[in-house]
């Protein structure tokens, strides 16, 4: 297959990239580097630095000719979508658009969507949520998502675009940005390596359902083979509160301190977990790393860069 993924420069995007190399596809990436980097990107890949919304994609479509699209590029701190919300639309909706286009006009095979099942649901009256919950999102980082979902199903319909849509969970592991207000794993792990007190919202107490980045990366590559016109969470189906995520890396990293406590902030919900049944029965996909090891190889890797 000849796979463009945009946003391969990214956390899940350059993880993606690497299982689809090691099954031997070749491979291009359009990233604008807003914060990915160009050193998660391995040479034999055709890299170009470009915006989503760019009219110019049309033109890497002619020239890279891809038969699949795993679309991964996007705004996607929850926090940013609150405070700047016709920017995140303007990425995740209009220049989701730009590429969902170029696949119809370039005769693309199969689209793989990013989605999030953490901010499509919004406070689910049961848990975990499977795909049948009514999408109610408290962000406007899961409104845009939710609305592009829409788009993809329009594009099944009137051009016959196969598709599939993965609602993933709180994504972890190594190379995820520790910078940012999003990826609470890394940044929880960046400051105790620095010996720094970190924050805890909502004292500590919100549920979320957490996968590692390597069994996501897994699921992408399926995907471009199997469950055609499917919608799935892609997930532990486990709820883990943010205190237990702080305790798992204090443990693992050696931090003596305490985090400060304080209250949830607007977007965020806070409990959300959600099945993963689906995308056993349809797509044989099953997350395989415990939360324990994927959180030490997170740790080890963070080390490893300082
Ligand atoms: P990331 O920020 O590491 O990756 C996004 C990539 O897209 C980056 O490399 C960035 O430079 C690029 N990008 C951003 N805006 C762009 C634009 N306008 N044009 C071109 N490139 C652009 O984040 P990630 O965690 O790897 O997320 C990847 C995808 O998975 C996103 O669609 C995100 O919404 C989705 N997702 C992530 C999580 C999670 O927990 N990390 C959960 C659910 C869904």
């Amino acid at each position: 297959m000849k796979v463009l993924v945009t946003g391969g420069a990214g956390f899940i995007g350059s993880h993606t990239v690497d299982a689809l190399l090691a099954e031997g596809h070749s491979v291009a990436v359009v990233d604008n580097l807003s914060s990915g980097r160009k050193a998660l990107v391995p040479d034999s890949v055709a890299f170009y630095e470009m915006d989503i919304r760019d009219e110019a994609l049309k033109d890497v479509f002619a020239a890279f000719k891809p038969t699949h699209v795993i679309h991964s590029a996007a705004q996607m701190d929850v926090r940013i979508s609150v405070l700047q919300p016709r920017f995140d639309a303007d990425v995740n909706v209009v220049g989701s658009l730009n590429v969902l286009q170029n696949c119809v006009d370039h005769d693309v095979k199969k689209f793989v969507f990013s989605s999030t099942g953490g901010a499509i649901y919004g406070e689910p009256e049961e848990l975990p949520a499977d795909e049948q919950c009514p999408a109610r999102p408290l962000c406007q980082y899961g409104t845009a998502k939710y609305a592009f979902e829409q788009y993809i199903g329009l594009y099944q319909r009137l051009y016959q675009l196969p598709f599939t849509i993965l609602r993933y969970g709180n994504v972890y592991g190594p190379r995820q940005n520790p910078h940012g207000e999003a990826g609470v794993c890394a940044i929880l792990t960046q400051l105790m390596l620095a010996g720094k007190q970190p924050v805890l919202y909502g004292f500590g107490e919100p549920v979320r359902d957490y996968v590692y980045v390597g069994d996501v990366a897994r699921a992408n590559v399926m995907a471009l083979s199997s469950a055609d016109g499917e919608i799935m969470n892609i997930c532990s189906g486990v709820g883990t509160t943010v205190r237990a995520i702080f305790d798992f890396i204090r443990e693992e990293t050696g931090f003596e301190g305490e985090p400060r406590l304080e209250p949830i902030r607007q977007g965020e919900v806070m409990r959300i977990f959600t099945s993963c049944e689906k995308a056993a029965r349809v797509l044989n996909w099953t997350p395989q790393t415990e939360l324990k090891d994927g959180l030490a190889a997170t740790v080890a890797y963070i080390k490893d860069e300082k």
